[in-house]
């Protein structure tokens, strides 16, 4: 049986079309775009107010820190965050863990996310992502900067479909562990990047986190690189499909660098709830779309985000154009990772999933305080 809808306006090749009728089978594949005059005067139109988008792709996750919902405060910037995600951390079962992490898969798909790339430190909540109706990419992040076994984590990613290894950032592991990881025919790399100006001080062995790491005795091997992005313009294969999360200190001359090494581009994940969450810093959305970049949207996890929503992380975004945050929120994610021939946009052949998209300000093109989306199949 098909089903025939429409809405007030439908994301379509990048431009929100009114008067589109979308055509999908039973199975979700879309069979037919239909260009009316009227959508009034078409007979069997399912008709939802707002605008139809497809599925959309959630490019940084940590589902499994679902249950630090509200356990750590708001605003204290990026080292208080570590340290106290480090003491809240275990303070919970599994039981809990599991409960949250199922609660929040269940509404992201109900909101109508239809992949994530989703970073994990253990596979305790793998299961309920496996058999989850989202299409998850899980990364299992290695981390630390005495820990120099990267086989233990291979060998847990390898017991599970769409997992890989990825290193966690910049400024916490060291350089033979990094370079092992980045290199190599990798389809997918996740780094936290530039979160923090602290990243690039550390590089300059200067600012808390050169302290921290001297008051512990800790050595980084990789300071030689001069900073974050000539660290992973230096490392990283050119065919890697790279994800770089957050950027909130990302300068022009980074960004250019890792444009310029990486095939195709990277993808420069926002998460701006959580930026606000944490250190009330703002991404540099407008400096990356001036240079051309692929933006895609991340919500991270519920220890720094309010909500695991994706209109929530558009709306901060500020006086970017709608059409715009939709193309992060759906094909750039899709595209990052490596989706784009199923996901991520409404074309014939497609099964991305729909989406309605309510709370649109039609007059100005903006997104209200109400704004929400729902999923229709
Ligand atoms: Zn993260």
């Amino acid at each position: 049986m098909k089903r025939r809808i429409a809405s007030h306006y439908a994301l379509i090749d990048g431009c929100l079309e009114r008067n589109i009728i979308v055509e999908v089978d039973a199975l979700g594949t879309i069979t037919r775009i239909e260009h009316c005059t009227d959508l009034d005067r078409e007979a069997g139109v399912e008709f939802y107010p707002g605008i139809l988008i497809p599925g959309m792709v959630n490019a940084h996750c940590h589902l499994e820190l679902s249950y630090l919902r509200g356990a750590i405060a708001e605003g204290g910037g990026y080292a208080t965050f570590a340290s106290e995600i480090g003491r809240v951390r275990g303070g919970f079962s599994d039981e809990e863990r599991l409960r949250k992490a199922s609660i929040a898969d269940a509404k992201m798909w109900a909101e109508g996310i239809e992949a994530v790339a989703d970073i994990a430190n253990d596979d305790l909540i793998m299961q309920i992502k496996e058999e989850s109706k989202i299409e998850y990419k899980t990364l299992f992040e290695f981390f630390g900067l005495n820990n120099y076994n990267t086989e233990a984590l291979e060998e847990l990613a390898s017991r599970y479909k769409n997992a890989s290894v990825t290193p966690h950032s910049t400024y916490s592991v060291q350089d033979r562990e990094f370079r092992s990881i980045c290199s190599g025919s990798r389809e997918l790399l996740s780094l936290h990047f530039m979160e923090s100006e602290n990243e690039v001080l550390l590089y300059l062995h200067q600012g808390p986190l050169n302290e921290w790491y001297n008051r512990m005795g800790w050595e980084c091997d990789f300071i030689c690189h001069g900073s974050p992005a000539r660290r992973v313009a230096a490392c990283v294969a050119e065919d890697t499909n790279l994800l770089l999360v957050h950027n909130t200190c990302a300068k022009e001359a980074d960004v250019t660098l890792i444009e310029q090494r990486v095939k195709g581009g990277a993808t420069w994940v926002l998460c701006p709830e959580s930026n606000r969450y944490i250190s009330n810093l703002c991404p540099p959305v407008k400096m990356l779309e001036e240079l051309g970049c692929r933006i895609a949207i991340g919500t991270d996890s519920l220890a720094s985000a309010r909500t695991l929503s994706m209109v929530d992380n558009m709306r901060l975004l500020g006086d970017v154009p709608l059409v715009r945050l939709l193309t992060y929120a759906t094909i750039n994610g899709a595209k990052a990772l490596g989706l784009e021939a199923t996901k991520g946009s409404i074309e014939i052949g497609k099964s991305p999933g729909l989406v309605i998209l309510e709370g649109v300000d039609f007059a100005t093109m903006t997104l209200t305080d109400t704004a929400h989306t729902y999923r229709l199949l």
